[in-house]
């Protein structure tokens, strides 16, 4: 499980279709570029925000992600779009 303790910072982009219960978060791959999406709760990853609602898609462990993904790691990037609270904070 997470161990980063201040989840409202996290960029997230919907609520979980597989557990109903975590938020989707985009978090950044370790050692190459780009970002998955991963469920803070259940940890369904998925490889994109745009299938990310389809419970089916999800896989479990197959990315090897580093951390949270950070506001100056997403700028100008078109996932952007879909984070849900990126106005916020
Ligand atoms: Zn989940």
């Amino acid at each position: 499980m997470s161990q980063e303790p201040v989840m409202s910072e996290s960029l997230y982009i919907g609520e979980c279709p597989v557990c109903h219960h975590g938020r989707q978060v985009v978090r950044k791959l370790r050692g190459k570029e780009g970002f998955i999406i991963r469920c803070e709760e259940c940890e369904s990853e998925w490889a994109s925000p745009a299938m990310a609602s389809d419970a089916s898609a999800a896989v479990l462990g197959r990315y090897d992600s580093d951390r949270l993904a950070n506001r100056d790691d997403l700028k100008g990037h078109s996932w952007v779009e879909y984070v849900v609270n990126w106005d916020e904070l």
